[in-house]
């Protein structure tokens, strides 16, 4: 199965690599016909996350997911955890919904779904690439700057729904505010978080309760399996998985998350 993957995957690279260049040419040719490139017509705002102990903030490239690391939750989602490889979806980069500690952020609940769901995780953030080559599972954590507390909200009808029609669950997960986040944590004052309880409420009633220590792929192992498929550049963010026992959340629901060595992070559902 590996190695099928891994095959297919260089197969698909070569063929990039040729249409890359085709088009290369195709844009070198009609630009020449259109004078020089302009300024950009409206600036887009930089999604970016704050670091503790730091004026500089975080600047958010590409948010990566891993979906069913923890085994009891791959199990409650109807998977095999001894059969899956690790697999992996994005958010848009401005799903982030920044949520600053000691405060309780209004979390709109979103348009077409009856299933709201959490999924408390770790963020991992990165602030090195890995220059196009595959990532060694013993050098990824080179690339990690820093942790946060996430949370991956989900329509879990649609997404659901979706899978099932094996259609892209893409408006299953991948919906505007769906990544709630805390401040960045540099590796530089906290380390790295490989054993740490994790752990959710809502209305104060625990939820899902875990330990980090419990992901199927670690997040040196997330690293080097994304590094397979994709460059990685400073600014990725990967929400590791989450624990067992998500569940709905309906308006006027409080949610509280926690790993240790963070500070919660809490989200009000309006
Ligand atoms: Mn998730």
């Amino acid at each position: 199965m590996t190695s099928t993957r891994r095959s297919l995957l260089k197969t698909t690279a070569g063929l990039g690599a040729t249409a890359g260049a085709a088009l290369l040419g195709a844009c070198a040719t009609a630009q020449s016909g259109y004078g020089s490139v302009g300024s950009p017509l409206f600036s887009l705002p930089a999604v970016t996350v704050p670091i503790v102990g730091s004026n500089s903030t975080f600047p958010v490239r590409r948010i990566y997911c891993i979906g069913r690391n923890y085994r009891a939750h791959s199990i409650e989602m109807g998977s095999n955890p001894d059969r899956e490889p690790p697999f992996f979806f994005q958010k848009p980069t401005d799903a982030i919904q920044y949520v600053a500690p000691n405060t309780v952020a209004d979390h709109k609940y979103p348009t077409l779904t009856k299933n709201y769901h959490y999924e408390v995780e770790l963020v991992a953030a990165l602030n090195k690439g890995s220059g196009g080559k595959k990532i060694e599972i013993d050098q990824a954590l080179d690339l990690v700057y820093g942790y946060a507390l996430g949370l991956d909200m989900t329509r879990r009808d649609l997404q659901r729904a979706l899978g099932d029609e094996k259609k892209p669950w893409e408006i299953g997960k991948s919906f505007d505010q769906s990544a709630p986040i805390g401040p960045i944590h540099p590796v530089s004052s906290i380390r790295h978080i490989g054993k740490a309880g994790i752990w959710l409420k809502v209305n104060g009633n625990t939820k899902q309760n875990a330990n980090l220590s419990q992901m199927i792929w670690s997040v040196a192992e997330q690293i080097s399996k994304l590094s397979e498929a994709f460059e990685l550049f400073p600014g990725d963010i990967i929400y590791s998985g989450t624990p067992e026992n998500v569940g709905p959340v309906v308006r006027g629901d409080v949610i509280d998350c926690h790993i240790d060595g963070l500070p919660n992070l809490s989200v009000k559902i309006v």
